[in-house]
This record gives C-alpha cells, structure tokens and sequence, in this order.
C-alpha cells in the first residue's frame, strides 16, 4: 500500500497534498479500529461449551470471551465490559 505520510520527528507529514481526503479517511478508519467496541454474541445454535462472537468490523466469527483484545480477522479492538 503507497503510504501518503511519513514521519520527521515524529510528526506526520502529508507527501502531497492531493492526498488529503485520501489520508483523513485512512485515518478515520484507523482510529475507528482502534476504538474498542462490543463483539456480538451468537444465538445459541445447539450445544455449545463456549460462547460465538462475532466482530463489529469485519462481521467474522470467534469463539471464547475475553480472550482477545483485537479482532484476529481484522484488528479490531474489542471492549469486553
Ligand atoms: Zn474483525
């Protein structure tokens, strides 16, 4: 992927600045991934020891509580409260 910032001393800077719009919704949609969200639980669908959840972003599926903190899928944070 053709990156549209790069760094000077840790701040980013745009390459060109044609690319605004581009990088703003590059990083919205960074900072909406790492903005932790509920996953969805699975209706039961038989017998389970586990529990299914399914992620906000992506919409793929995983099982267990708690167990992770990012979508494995995606990256996705996940708020487990
Ligand atoms: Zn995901």
């Amino acid at each position: 992927m053709e990156r549209y910032t790069e760094y000077h001393v840790g701040v980013a800077v745009l390459k060109d600045k044609t690319k605004m719009k581009e990088a703003m919704s590059r990083f919205a949609e960074l900072e909406e991934r790492d903005t932790a969200k509920r996953p969805i639980k699975e209706e039961d669908s038989g017998i389970r020891y586990t529990d299914s959840y399914r992620c906000r972003n992506c919409g793929k599926g995983f099982t267990g509580i708690g167990i992770a903190s990012f979508c494995y899928h995606c990256g996705q944070r996940f708020d487990w409260r």
